[in-house]
């Protein structure tokens, strides 16, 4: 099980940072990380703040308990459907406050700022089903189809990485994506990129000028 240690301290370190952010209250959220066939994922009803790695069990993809004396996070069957479906290494999921409220209000996040491109673009809210089913499992693995992220009905939302860094700097980006569209509405109507706007920011991306040295 090699590497698997180094993750289940991961996941105490990023779930204390999600809680000093606000980014999850009480026992609320969730994180996993995957190397092969294993996956690292905090223990179900424990705060997350209150984490040691020992706590965090390591359960198989095809969803066995392989170590561990805490019981795996509800949302393990999320994780395990988003790890066979993306080939992803770690993901985060929590209930902050403006991914919930666009997550409990509409659709999809508009794009308003290009940042919104570094998750893939607009964001889809997958439809509410029940907390730790299949069904919600299922909702969330189509909403994420070429996408860092996703927003869960009536719940909060996921971000995926190849490292628990790179999923949780998608979290924070999502929340304030969030926030910034709620705000927005509040002092008028946001106005929403066109597809040539992003695909002009895409293309810059691509091709950033470079400074000409001076002599
Ligand atoms: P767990 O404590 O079981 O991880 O549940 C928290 C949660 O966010 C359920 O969606
Ligand atoms: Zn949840």
């Amino acid at each position: 099980m090699t590497g698997m240690l180094e993750l289940r301290r991961d996941l105490c370190r990023y779930g204390r940072r999600a809680v000093e952010l606000g980014l999850v209250i009480g026992t609320s959220g969730n994180l996993s990380a995957r190397s092969g066939d294993l996956v690292a994922v905090t223990p179900s009803g424990v705060a997350l703040d209150a984490l040691q790695p020992g706590d965090c069990p390591i359960v198989s993809l095809d969803g066995h308990l392989v170590e561990g004396d805490l019981q795996p996070s509800s949302e393990t069957p999320m994780h395990l459907a988003v790890y066979a479906a993306t080939g992803t290494t770690a993901i985060v999921h929590t209930h902050a406050m403006f991914t919930t409220v666009v997550a409990s209000t509409l659709t999809e996040l508009p794009p308003i700022h290009y940042n919104a491109l570094l998750l893939g673009g607009p964001i889809r809210v997958a439809p509410y089903a029940t907390y730790g089913t299949p069904e919600l499992a299922e909702n969330v693995r189509i909403a994420l189809e070429g996408r860092k992220a996703a927003l869960m009905a009536n719940h909060g939302g996921m971000t995926i990485g190849t490292t628990l860094t790179e999923a949780f700097d998608s979290t924070r980006l999502l929340e304030w994506l969030c926030e910034l569209y709620v705000r927005s509405l509040t002092i008028g109507k946001p106005t929403i990129l066109t597809e040539d706007q992003l695909t002009d920011v895409i293309t810059r991306a691509l091709n950033p000028p470079t400074f000409p040295r001076r002599d």
